[in-house]
């Protein structure tokens, strides 16, 4: 690990998250959407039509409200509260507002049309052109070209969308904040690893209770599944997971996500039907890769067609081995236990015992190792920067001496934070009004396992692999070299080639010479045994069908529910269980109501665009090959 360092000026160019007071930051957002407003009206009269004169103070303006908006989104993410929820809540729908009235504005389309026509154009940088045309093309999904009342409405569903996919995320988060299970007798837990009996230990001395108390964040839910060996507890806290937020879940009537997400499918519909389109998905589509509904359709069904012997093959092998352990006819909750005993003796792999080579420090410092080699940087942790939690590490990426992005790191579970990982912008990178540039800055977002007593943070090696992921976008979005925040970093990339980055970093996870600079034993420090590292390799494609067929079914229930809408009590069901039907070999419980908490197409980015994840495998493949060749 390096050396922390104090950067004197680096606190400037970051939220100051030691004084940050949500009221203030609201008032700070207000101010700002005020000042805005005047600041447009004053642009149109002037009648100004050049990228100096229109385009970059739009572009001032926008980054103001992104940076005081950005701590109020990510903290509610993170450190979640009733004050902050409501803080954010509030700020959010303004936002939306304000952002479709400028899309709507068209005056201010065709002053930016004007600068498209003009001679000037061909003498931006492409960067700049590249923003004009996409701005263009958002004026015409924001509905410019509408008429009054239609624009009117449009902007009503705007507002509304963005006020229930709110409400799912925190339907999700409330009830996986709720619910638990307190167990008295360790006896019950057989079969759990040691940490996972000490994080149950914590949590229950964190209720005041004896024993231990199971819950549904991943460092507890997961070891469950795949170590306890008392069937009913694993099929407990199976059916607690996947009935979250709905009709059967804990609190179900609270939080109950199926009207929200029905009323989401619904208005989104609208909105492409208001804009000319016969489905969301195509709307959607317009500003990515994939040409049409049609061809992702035919993109998934194909990789299904060529993984589903593969998977059938898989299912039987695992059937039989649970057989061969007195399980007759195996359930979803028995799928995690028995793969991972299936792959113990298949390979001699143990997760849980792996996680000892993996510890989380000596996997920061071996990918930053990696990453420096590979984009000619250096990492620098500063210990000169507020954040929101002790637990979160803050760094800077400099290349020849220059800093040129920071990043939070933020690795482990705990309650009222957001489950998954993921990462997001905190800075964009830009070139200001002064002529400074404002350099990128990412919050990279985790839900590991935290040290327990007597042993420190250890990775299993999914988690490495989703560390190399979240740190392939933190890359893409701070490495950037453009100036036009419109399309630095992430911004302005086609939603299915967002994937890229981050898969094609995880490619080097299985990399013989990359494994020993990201493993060394936690107690000895000696390397993994080269068996071990064989085997892990090896055991890469272990139940790989099973999984594509998995992201499959995401994916195609995702472009289902997009393209083919209607409005009928039962859609969703219907659809999920439709795309079932060919794609879940082994068949989900009636019960299962995983949609409830499918956050990524009811309160991400990935509606119509779960797809991205096969579709940029397959780029990030390419990218990797060819990286591999001339390396
Ligand atoms: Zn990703």
């Amino acid at each position: 690990m390096s050396n922390s360092i104090n950067i004197p000026y680096a606190h400037e160019l970051l939220p100051n998250f030691k004084k940050f007071e949500p009221e203030y930051a609201k008032s700070e957002f207000d101010k700002i959407l005020t000042a805005n407003r005047l600041e447009l009206e004053k642009l149109l009269k002037s009648n100004t039509t050049s990228w100096d004169s229109l385009l970059k103070p739009l572009q001032e303006m926008e980054n103001k409200l992104e940076n005081v908006f950005s701590p109020i989104r990510h903290l509610n993410s993170v450190m979640n509260n009733d004050k902050l929820r409501k803080i954010y809540n509030d700020c959010l729908i303004k936002l939306t507002e304000y952002t479709t009235e400028l899309g709507q504005n068209t005056r201010l389309f065709k002053a930016i049309n004007q600068v498209k026509k003009s001679r000037q154009f061909s003498k931006l940088s492409l960067a700049q052109q590249k923003a004009i045309d996409n701005a263009l093309r958002d004026f015409k999904l924001s509905g410019v070209a509408l008429p009054k009342l239609k624009k009117k409405r449009f902007k009503k569903i705007s507002s509304t969308l963005s006020t229930l996919g709110s409400q799912f995320s925190e339907n999700v988060l409330d009830v996986t904040n709720a619910w638990h299970l307190h167990i008295n007798k360790k006896s019950k837990l057989k079969g759990l690893p040691p940490h996972a009996l000490e994080l149950g230990k914590k949590a229950a001395e964190d209720k005041n209770l004896k024993g231990y108390v199971l819950n549904l964040e991943f460092p507890l839910w997961q070891p469950v599944m795949q170590y306890a060996e008392d069937r009913k507890l694993r099929q407990k806290m199976y059916k607690a997971y996947v009935t979250r937020a709905s009709d059967l879940g804990p609190h179900s009537k609270k939080h109950d996500n199926s009207k929200v997400m029905h009323k989401i499918l619904k208005l989104k519909q609208e909105q492409a039907e208001l804009l000319g389109f016969k489905s969301y998905a195509g709307m959607s589509l317009t500003t990515k890769m994939a040409k049409n509904p049609d061809k992702v359709l035919e993109f998934l069904t194909g990789l299904l067609n060529k993984s589903k012997d593969q998977g059938l093959a898989e299912l039987q092998e695992l059937k039989e081995f649970a057989r061969s352990h007195g399980v007759k006819t195996l359930k979803p909750w028995d799928v995690a236990f028995f793969s991972e005993k299936l792959k113990l003796k298949k390979f001699n792999i143990s997760s849980e015992k792996l996680r000892d080579w993996f510890l989380t420090d000596k996997v920061i410092s071996g990918m930053f190792e990696l990453c420096a080699n590979l984009f000619s940087v250096e990492f620098v942790e500063l210990d000169n920067i507020s954040t929101w939690h002790k637990d979160v590490r803050v760094y800077a990426i400099k290349r020849s001496q220059n800093v040129i992005a920071f990043f939070y790191l933020d690795l482990y579970a705990r309650a009222n934070k957001r489950g998954g990982a993921w990462m997001d912008e905190c800075r964009n990178r830009l070139r200001l009004d002064n002529n400074e540039l404002q350099l990128p800055a990412a919050y990279l977002t985790c839900n590991f396992s935290p040290p327990v007593k007597n042993r420190p943070s250890l990775l299993s090696f999914e988690e490495v692999t989703t560390l190399f992921h979240e740190f392939g976008h933190g890359l893409q979005h701070m490495l950037t070299k453009i100036e036009v925040s419109a399309v630095s970093g992430i911004n302005g990339v086609e939603w299915d080639a967002v994937e890229l980055p981050s898969q094609f970093l995880e490619n080097f996870c299985w990399q013989p010479e990359v494994i020993p600079m990201i493993s060394a034993h936690y107690k000895t420090g000696k390397p993994l045994p080269a068996p071990k590292l064989k085997a892990l390799i090896k055991a890469k494609n272990f139940q790989s069908a099973t999984a594509i067929l998995r992201q499959l079914e995401f994916g195609l229930f995702d472009i289902k529910l997009h393209m083919s809408f209607k409005n009928q009590d039962n859609f969703i069901e219907n659809t999920l269980a439709e795309v079932r039907a060919d794609t879940a070999l082994l068949p989900a419980p009636k019960w299962n109501r995983f949609a409830n908490s499918f956050s990524h197409i009811f309160a991400g980015g990935y509606a119509a665009g779960y797809y991205s994840y096969k579709w940029a495998e397959v780029l990030s493949a390419d990218a990797f090959s060819l990286f591999e060749t001339f390396a």
